[in-house]
């Protein structure tokens, strides 16, 4: 029997939940590691988020949890030379991070690659409906909890894609490619954009 023939479980929602809990763990588990995967999280959100979002608060909401625990995450990648804070021209009182060299050095050791290299290899097809099976349960689990809901232009009802530059009607801005790749903490999600 090959593992599509499989009988389906009697409550597939609970196996589907405790195989994405079990796929999470396994995929930031990493023998050696010279970060923790809540380290290894905020190096890889700071290195996806466009630049309004590369704040510790938003790192916070990115990845639920308290401001003080993100700070404290956010210090020790500092300290270890992974990331440098920079006071915002605006804001004198909000720093933005940016991934140093050595952290960009660092994210070639991901441990979520060997993830990647599994989806890959997936048929194109089973990408996109997985991509968007699992993004509409990330936005259905986050509005149920009150929680931001991160994702990209794509799929934001702020992005206007009617003129010759695609722009952004929260931030009031013309959006270049890799903006429109970024995570963004303004995100919201344009109606249907998750439906499976
Ligand atoms: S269009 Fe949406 S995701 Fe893109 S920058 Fe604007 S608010 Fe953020």
């Amino acid at each position: 029997m090959t593992q599509g023939d499989a009988p389906l479980s009697a409550d597939l929602p609970s196996d589907l939940a405790d195989l994405l809990v079990h796929l999470s763990r396994l995929a930031q588990s990493a023998a050696n590691s010279p970060l923790t995967a809540a380290q290894w999280t905020a190096l890889r959100y700071f290195a996806r988020a466009n630049p309004v979002s590369r704040t510790p608060s938003a790192f916070s909401e990115f990845h639920a949890t308290t401001r003080g625990t993100a700070s404290q995450t956010v210090r020790a990648l500092v300290d270890m030379g992974l990331l440098a804070r920079h006071a915002d021209d605006r804001d004198r009182r909000s720093a933005k991070m940016e991934v140093t060299k050595a952290g960009h050095d660092m994210l070639a050791q991901d441990p979520l690659g060997s993830l990647r290299k599994v989806l890959a290899a997936l048929p194109q097809a089973e990408q996109a409906t997985l991509a968007r099976t699992v993004r509409h349960a990330v936005t259905e689990l986050a509005t149920a909890r009150g929680a931001p809901v991160f994702g990209t232009c794509s799929d934001c009802n702020h992005c206007d894609t009617s003129g010759a530059q695609a722009y952004c009607h929260c931030t009031q801005t013309l959006l270049a490619a890799p903006d429109m790749a970024a995570f963004c903490v303004d995100f919201r999600p344009a109606a249907g954009a998750d439906k499976a």
